[in-house]
Parts: structure tokens; sequence; C-alpha cells
């Protein structure tokens, strides 16, 4: 077996398509080589080998220590060095890097192979000492985190007395021999911690650095982080063994990360930041306050067009917006890593338009590459009301490292971010800096503010992976986590107090500021013709309201898929009515009750036709159990009373009668119909009435009559007469007639199964997803949330199935009722509109599966008309 694939110096033994054996940083680095970038030599061991290593207890496949070694020659050759020689040395680093980016999540160890003996040959090489040790201390110091677990705060505290004890306030202020004594203080924190000696084999530094790499893997932030992002499928991680170059060799030399275009806004220019005299983890953790790109022109011009010569280079060749790690030492640049830039929604369309204009990517490749469906999601995300009403409350401003506006009650460590939001509050995570370890309160919060770091900070860069607004390094702010408060030296803010942040702007407010909705831009339209020119999948909306039927419109929806109608009983006006209706004694009285709702449903359909100009509008009749319209607490039982002029006594007595144990599994849905025909009755007429009021003959209004939980035929068959007859009857008063279908949800599992029969009298169906998960997997609705989250935890389920939905049980009954169905009428139109109708995963196994539309919220319509084209292959 192949464990190690090599590359540099001409040499690359991988391409960027094999980023699910090599991982992304593997698979570009060879890519890079191949088309002559300068990269330092290395070697990728496969993400296979990982898989084996975990799956073995930690024990190596056999032919991978040979692999390994043969590799270090390579690299060897490559450099004119040689690994553990103290006359001619090569060091090296080991890294992580698995198929998808999990930034800060998996280790790495740089200067591998320096020893006692090794690093006086280094300092001979280079002819300055005190760079040899700086790189010795900074092997035990991540070796000892990495590696074998020490604390970094040991080797921090040792440094910081040093720095004390030194009487400077920078690390570059210590000298060679102050480094060389540090390097002793290291090693004895290494011994006292661990109880054995820092190895000074170069051989056992490289494997226990490998080994580290695989068992991060299983570590909890990276598992965390998978389940929090959803990733499952992968082998394991990659180890990257690359040649070391050195950003910090002095002043000509340097360290940076770009991006070809600004991952904020979209610009089409070289956006980043660099540090001089620094290695690339300065840069990244956010310890120094980096310098922006612009003056590396300034101070390196040479070096900074080449950079720019190489990073166009690759954003062609990719064609993609890249984000890319660089060196220079002394005066060389070297390319260490490059990958598809993390962006913000606003910035993923701005780029994928004007690469598209530039001529370099196709409309098709940018919908199905450049831009994802939560980048469309944060577009979607509210702005403030007014931006220019809060300036007095301006507690500080920061670096706007994620757009958006977010406001919530602080809070100053990750638990408790996660823990508020267990309560339903809604928190603002304040951090001096973040860390992988914060992740999960990171996810948790509404905004993220950091008083410390860059662009590329941590914080920085999770927050606009996952849209949360974030400003970071803010410096006008002290946080005390201790004491759980920050101040701008004027105003204190406590744990619990209500701020808002703008991430476009990089502002912290004081107080919460109202949020507006979003408008759209210009370009947002033209990206989203291109994903409907692409996709075969129509879109609807579920929409209950003339209002959301206009949202949904603006936002592309092609007609309603579910308009719900209990809502539209429960205005003030209405809600006695239809309290009587159920409470009548005879079905005289219903049918009064009845007669008395009818003009205000008329008036509601009459409003959603009106709204959707003769696009299909689907309306469901009445579905939920009766009880859910009556009065539960004592004093409006009263009220109820009064008016029905009844004894209380007697509606207490009729409420219990509707009272259910299981009332989603009871008298509900079509069985309301089937023994309340008139109910049936009245909405059908509302709804026909409505359409021949509305119809023009430019518009037909062309009603979608939808009968709930059915699951026999007989039911539908039953309240299919039912619409028949009162039709017949509307048209033969009105001497006018509107086409009108009638067709069923599919949500109980028997209606999948007996599809073909109902097919023969539905003609469309719909499925019910929220109710199909529910009686398929027996779970309710309702009550599922106490343990569903555990399930997902422990890997139970790799979802809850109520957001995305179970492709193989529940699925596999949406394709049985689809096949059944079309078997027998082939082209019986069939949707979705449950939830899953606007969760990208969902919407791709629609596709897959040919319904023919999905319908969801208003506000997820884009997400779903992106996602419908990206199902498209
Ligand atoms: C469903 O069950 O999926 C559905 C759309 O109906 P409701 O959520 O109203 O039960
Ligand atoms: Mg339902």
């Amino acid at each position: 077996t192949t464990w190690v694939y090599r590359f540099g110096n001409g040499r690359s033994d991988g391409s960027k398509d094999q980023k699910a054996l090599l991982g992304g940083k593997g698979a570009n680095l060879s890519e890079m080589s191949g088309i002559g970038l300068p990269v330092p030599p290395g070697y990728t061991i496969t993400t296979e080998a990982c898989e084996y290593v975990v799956e073995h207890d930690g024990t190596w496949p056999d032919e991978l220590d040979d692999q390994v070694r043969a590799g270090i020659r390579h690299v060897e050759e490559a450099m004119g060095r040689t690994f553990g020689d103290p006359e001619n040395p090569l060091l090296v680093s080991v890294r992580s890097g698995a198929a998808l980016s999990m930034p800060g999540m998996m280790d790495s160890v740089l200067n591998l192979g320096l020893n006692d003996q090794v690093v006086e040959g280094i300092a001979r090489q280079t002819g300055n000492e005190r760079f040899a040790y700086d790189a010795y201390r900074r092997l035990i110091d991540m070796f000892g985190d990495v590696v074998v677990g020490i604390d970094r705060e040991k080797f921090e505290h040792a440094i910081t007395s040093m720095k004390e004890e030194r009487g400077v306030e920078n690390d570059i202020d210590l000298n060679a021999n102050d480094l060389r004594e540090l390097v002793d203080r290291y090693k004895a924190i290494y011994r006292k911690e661990t109880g054995r000696m820092f190895p000074d084999d170069p051989w056992q530094q490289l494997r226990f650095a490998i080994d580290a790499v695989f068992g991060s893997w299983t570590n909890e932030r990276a598992v965390k982080y998978r389940e929090i992002n959803s990733i499952t499928g992968l082998k394991g991680t990659a180890v990257n063994v690359q040649a070391m170059v050195y950003g910090n060799m002095g002043e000509d030399s340097g360290t940076g990360v770009c991006f070809t275009r600004n991952p904020a806004t979209g610009e089409n220019k070289l956006y980043g930041e660099f540090l001089l005299n620094a290695q690339g983890e300065d840069v990244v953790a956010g310890i120094r306050t980096p310098k922006d790109i612009k003056e590396l022109d300034r101070l390196m011009p040479e070096i900074y067009a080449e950079l720019q010569e190489h990073t166009t280079r690759l954003e062609r060749h990719y064609g993609n917006m890249q984000d890319i790690e660089f060196t220079v030492q002394q005066g060389e640049l070297f390319i260490l890593q490059t990958r598809d830039g993390k962006r913000t929604g606003p910035a993923a369309i701005r780029i994928a338009v004007e690469m598209v204009d530039e001529g370099l990517t196709s409309e098709s490749d940018a919908v199905r590459d450049l831009v994802e469906p939560g980048h469309v999601e944060q577009l979607l995300h509210p702005r403030f009301k007014n931006e220019n009403g809060y300036a007095e409350k301006v507690l500080g401003t920061g670096l706007p490292a994620s757009p958006g506006a977010a406001v919530g009650r602080v809070v100053f460590t990750a638990d408790d971010a996660e823990e508020w939001n267990q309560r339903g509050e809604s928190v603002i995570l304040v951090r001096v800096e973040t860390s992988p370890e914060d992740v999960g309160g990171m996810d948790a919060a509404e905004g993220i503010l950091t008083s410390r770091g860059g662009m590329t900070s941590h914080a920085a860069v999770v927050a606009r992976g996952w849209g949360t607004p974030c400003v970071a390094g803010c410096d006008d702010i002290v946080v005390n986590a201790q004491r759980k408060t920050f101040t701008n030296g004027e105003v204190t803010v406590q744990e619990g107090d209500w701020i808002s942040i703008n991430g476009s702007t990089g502002e912290v407010i004081l107080g919460k500021q109202p949020l507006v909705d979003p408008e759209l831009s210009g370009e947002f339209s033209r990206f989203m013709t291109w994903a409907d020119d692409l996709r075969t999948l129509g879109v609807r909306a579920n929409a209950d309201t003339p209002e959301d039927a206009r949202q949904a419109l603006e936002f592309g929806a092609e007609g309603i898929g579910l308009a719900r109608t209990e809502h539209m009983f429960f205005g003030d006006d209405r809600i006695a009515k239809m309290q009587r209706m159920i409470l009548a004694d005879s079905e005289e009285e219903r049918r009064d009750a009845l007669e008395a709702l009818l003009p205000f449903q008329r008036e509601d359909f009459a409003g959603l036709f009106q709204a959707m100009k003769g696009r299909p509008v689907t309306i469901r009749l009445l579905d939920p159990p009766l009880h859910e319209f009556l009065p539960h607490d004592a004093e409006e039982q009263e009220v109820l009373a009064e008016r029905l002029e009844m004894p209380v006594r007697r509606v207490r007595e009729k409420i219990e009668q509707h009272a259910e144990m299981n009332p989603m599994l009871g008298h509900r849905g079509c069985r309301l119909g089937v023994t309340h025909a008139e109910i049936t009755e009245m909405q059908a007429r509302a709804i026909l009435e409505a359409a021949i009021d509305v119809s023009t003959d430019d518009a037909p209004v062309r009603p979608e009559i939808m009968v709930p939980l059915v699951s026999t035929k007989a039911e539908f068959d039953h309240q299919r007469s039912v619409i028949d007859e009162v039709a017949a009857a509307v048209f033969e008063e009105r001497g006018k007639e509107v086409q009108y279908r009638v067709g069923t949800m599919i949500e109980i599992p028997r209606a999948a199964l007996r599809a073909g029969e109902i097919a023969e009298a539905a003609d469309f169906f719909s499925f019910g997803t929220n109710d199909l998960t529910q009686m398929t997997f027996g779970f309710s609705r309702d009550d599922a949330g106490r343990f569903l989250p555990y399930y997902v935890q422990e890997n139970l389920l790799p979802a809850d199935p109520f957001q995305t939905l179970d492709q193989e049980g529940v699925g596999e009954m949406v394709s049985i009722g689809t096949n059944r169905g079309r078997k027998v009428k082939p082209k019986l139109q069939v949707g979705i509109c449950g939830e899953h109708g606007g969760d990208p995963a969902s919407v791709k196994f629609c596709h897959d599966t040919d319904l023919d539309y999905v319908s969801c919220s208003p506000f997820r319509v884009p997400i779903a008309r992106l996602a419908a084209a990206q199902a498209v292959t």
C-alpha cells in the first residue's frame, strides 16, 4: 500500500482531486508543486493511514515506517540537508490536514529534528544563535503541548518570568543566552510534567508527532467540531511532513496569510496580513497584531509582486477565491498552503458574480461551487434598523470580522454561552480571544466579541464560516473574564447585560438595538437566476397570509405548496365563531356557526390568490384537533360560557370531552372532515368562491385543495365527493367555473404504502414529512426534543430527523409513495411541504427522488432554490 505521497522539488505524487486521501492541505501541496509553485518539499501520509492507526489502537501498518523514512530522504535530497545531522541539519514540521478544513481543530508541531547538538549546527549554519535557540524552545513548547499534553500556560509562565527577570517587554528582546537558558527551563518543565526527558532522537520526535496528529483526529474538540458542522464519512486526517522554512530569520523574513479577494466584502483585491520576522503561528494565534498586506508592497516590493503573481495564478487554477499562507525566508518566498477561502454570504455572492464577469468561471460552476446554501441564509439575516442611530452608545470599535448584526446578553465563557442558550437566552460571547475549545459556545452565541486578534484569528475565521456576526480584536475594551465584566474605561458591562455588535463595521454597542430584515442586492438576483436556470425542481413556499405570500414571491417562490388554514381561525372575531361551532349541540347549530365563518375564509383565500397572481396555491383543509381551539384556563372558559350563554359547568364538560390522550394521533386531519363533513363543505365553498371572485381571463385561479392526514383511500374518496359536490353547487350558483384539483398529503406511513390506490382518486400528492417523520419513527413531534439531542450526540442518529430528512427510513416512505403513485398516474404531481423542504440535504434528496417541487417557509425559499440547483449533477 502507498501510505506516503511526496511533493516539492519538481515532484508531485498526488493532485488536488485527492482530498479524501491526502486531506485538503496535502492535495493542494501536491497540486501547487505540480504547477511549479515554490512549495517547501515534503510528503503527505494518507488519511487511510490515520484510519488504520486509529482502528488498530495506535499500531502502524507494516510499510508505513519505511515509507516515512523514504519520505524524509526525499526531503533531504531536495534541501541538501540531513535529518538529525548536526553538521547540516534538516528540520521538519508535522501538520494535520483533513479533507475538509477544520480551523484550529487539529494540531501541528514545528521544528522537529532539533536537539542539543543539532541546535548548535543550526546556529552555525544560519550564523544566528538566537534564532536557533528560539526554534528549539518553540519545539519543546509545541511538542510538550501537542504530543504529551503539557499545559501551555507552564511554558508561557516560564517565558514571562524570564522577561521580567531581564526587564524586557517583548520576546524579541530576549537574547541568545536568555533563550538557551529558557530551553533548559522548558526541558525541566517537560521533565517535571511527564517524568521523562525531552526526546533528543529526531526520529523519535517525528514518530511521536505523527502519532499525535493521528490521535488528534479523535480528540474532543475535533469530534465536537465535526458534530456541530455535521461532518461525517471522513477516514481521518492526513499528516503533512514538510521541510521547515522560517519567517523569523530577521527583517528580510516574514510570514502571512492572504485571501485573493476580500473574504468579508468580496472586493477583488489581495487581502491579508503579515508579520515581519515571525513564524506562522504568531499570525494565526493573534498574539502579535499583524500588518496589512499593503505594507508588504512597501517593505518588499519584489516579494509582493511575486506573491501577487502566484495568488492570481492559484485563483485561476482553482476557479475559486483562495486562502493562502506564505513565508519569506531571507528574501525567498514560499507558498505553504492554499485552500478555498471561507467567506461571508455577501462576499460569496459578489465573488461568484465577479468571477463569472471576469471570465474565470462559468455561471453553472459559480452556482455549484462558489456559494453555499448557508451563505444565502446569511444574506437573509437581519441588520440594524438604524446604523446611524446608536452613535453615542458605541462602546468601542474592533475589526469587522464577520458581518451582520447580533443582539444578546453578555457571557464570558463558552460553557455559559451554551448553558444560557439552552435556557432560550440570546447571548453574545465575549472573550479576550477564542480557542478551539470554545467552539461549542461560539456556536451557541448570536455573536462573538474578542478584544484581541486579527481578521484571521480563530474567532474571525470560525465566525465567518458560520455566518455568525463577529467583532474581533476590539482593543477599546478590556475583558476581565474572572470577574465577568468588560469595560471601555468609562462604562463597565456585566454578565447578563444586553449589548449589540455590528460585524460589518466592528462596532460594539451598549443595549439592545432594533433589527430589520435585509434587502437583497441586484447581484444576488442575478446569481439566483443562474441557479434557477440550472435547477429542475420547483420551489414553492408555505404561506398562510398574503404578507407571507408576498414575501415568498419576492424570494422567488413559484407558488404556495401549503397554506395551513388553522391559523386563520385565531383572530378575535373568528375564534368565538370557531368555538361556537366546536361546542354546538346539533349539526344545525354547527352549520350556523360555519356559515358565519365562511366570509372570513373566503376573504383569506381571495387574499392569497390575489397575492400569488395565478400561480398555484395549495390550500389544506383544517388539520389540528379541535381541542386546540378551546380555552384551557378557567377564566377564559368563563368568558366563553358567558358568550355562548351556557353554564360554565357545561362548557367545561364539553371541553373535557374533546380532550385526547394523544391528540397528534387523534381526531384531526381528514378525520375531522369525515365526521363533520360540514367543515370540509364550508372550506371548499370558501376556496372555490374566492377562486371565482379573483379569477380573470388572463390569470385564472386554479386552486389545489389538499386533504390532510389521509391513511386510506376510503377517507380520501369521502372528502373528495364532499368537495366535488360543493364545487358543482357553487359553479351552478355562480354560473361560472374554475379548474380545481383535489389532492392529499401523504404523511402517514399507511398512505405511503397504499399510494397506488390513493393516486387513482387524488390529483396530487404532497409529502407532509413532519408527520411522516413522527409516525415513521414513532417520535412525538412535540416531545422528541427531550432525547433527540442525546441520540445525535451519541451517534444513534446522524442528525435530528425533524430538521434533515432521514433519507434511509422516512425517505424510503417518500420514494415508495412517489413510485407507487406514479405507477398508477405517471404524471402525478408530487411535492413536499414538511420542514425538510428548506433543508439543503433534503432538497437534494427530493431532486434525486424526482419530486416536482419542494415547499418551505418564505425565508428559506432562496436557500432551496440554490440547493435545488446544486442537486443537478
Ligand atoms: C407535515 O406534517 O409535514 C405538514 C406539513 O403538516 P403540519 O406540520 O401542519 O402537520
Ligand atoms: Mg402534518
